[in-house]
């Protein structure tokens, strides 16, 4: 691959030189293996017209591999300390705008918003933290920017429960919340070895495109977010008790609630598809 090695020898002489030690508390593990950056590159599809968001760039393995492709890369990386070596890495890259913040602090959309234009291609790609995953994924999926796909390196576990199907018992709300944005895909599974330090755990790239998303939108999705939050509070009650207790009403608002949207009051959560949830989200309030 064009453009910085990153394999192993390579990236302990980098932290050596710039003296860095990776920060477990900031989800530091970086990737050494050329085969999976390559794929999460391939899955990204970035050309001329693409500006890719990157949060996490780290040591900046995957940032350069964007940069060579993509018009435009905007990648934020919380920790501070990593500017020299990334300052070092990224020269000379001049379609790299690197922020030095926490992602979930910043206004992500003010800050990407300068650089679309109507035709940009707009993708995120990012070998995620583990200990916020959710959060940075949410903050861009929900975010009002034009995202066409996202590709995504998280837990294994996490990856299926995001691609879970109603009826397993990995389907809950990461499930439902991804899959109302895109069609999902798990792409790959990582090895521990892919990384440096290696995480206890293993990983896997997921594909999210957006634009590929179910027909059945919600008209208020707060309403939508909140039901699907109510009816997962609490697993092994039925779907009555769960969206009596969980959105605060009496058991009989809530059958009334689930009929409407022509549903068996006891049936549990995990069964419902993403268009019985926005089923309900109309009859809330109504
Ligand atoms: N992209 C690099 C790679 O693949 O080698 C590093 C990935 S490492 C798993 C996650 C990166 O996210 C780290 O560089 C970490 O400092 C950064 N990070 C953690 N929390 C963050 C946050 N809230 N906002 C921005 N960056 C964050």
């Amino acid at each position: 691959m064009a453009g910085g090695d990153f394999g192993p020898r390579a990236t302990k002489e980098l932290l050596r030189q710039y003296g860095v030690i990776a920060k477990k508390q900031f989800g530091q593990n970086f990737l050494i293996d050329a085969r999976v950056l390559e794929g999460i590159v391939d899955a990204v599809n970035a050309d001329d017209r693409t500006v890719a968001l990157e949060v996490g760039p780290g040591l900046g393995a995957l940032t350069i591999q964007l940069a060579n492709r993509a018009r435009q890369v905007i990648a934020i990386e919380k920790d501070e300390t990593l500017r020299p070596v990334l300052g070092g890495v990224l020269a000379g890259r001049e379609n790299v705008e690197l922020v030095f913040a926490d992602c979930l602090k910043v206004d992500i959309e003010a800050l990407v918003s300068p650089f679309l234009q109507p035709v940009d291609d707009f993708v995120f790609a990012a070998n995620l933290p583990y200990y916020v995953t959710t959060p940075i994924l949410f903050a861009v999926l929900e975010s009002k920017l034009p995202l066409r796909r996202a590709v995504v390196m998280v837990q294994r576990e996490v990856a299926d429960r995001m691609v879970a199907e109603p009826g397993g018992k990995d389907y809950g709300v990461l499930s439902v919340g991804v899959q109302y944005r895109g069609a999902v895909k798990r792409l790959f599974v990582v090895p521990p070895s892919a990384f440096l330090p290696q995480p206890g755990v293993e990983s896997a790239v997921v594909l999210i495109d957006c634009e590929r998303r179910p027909d059945d939108r919600a008209t208020d999705e707060e309403k939508f977010f909140q039901v699907v939050r109510a009816a997962f509070s609490t697993r092994r009650k039925t779907l009555e008790n769960a969206l009596a207790s969980g959105l605060g009403v009496p058991k009989s608002e809530s059958a009334d609630l689930i009929r409407r949207a022509g549903l068996n009051p006891s049936v549990r959560a995990e069964a419902l598809s993403i268009a019985d949830f926005v089923r309900l989200a109309e009859q809330m309030g109504t």
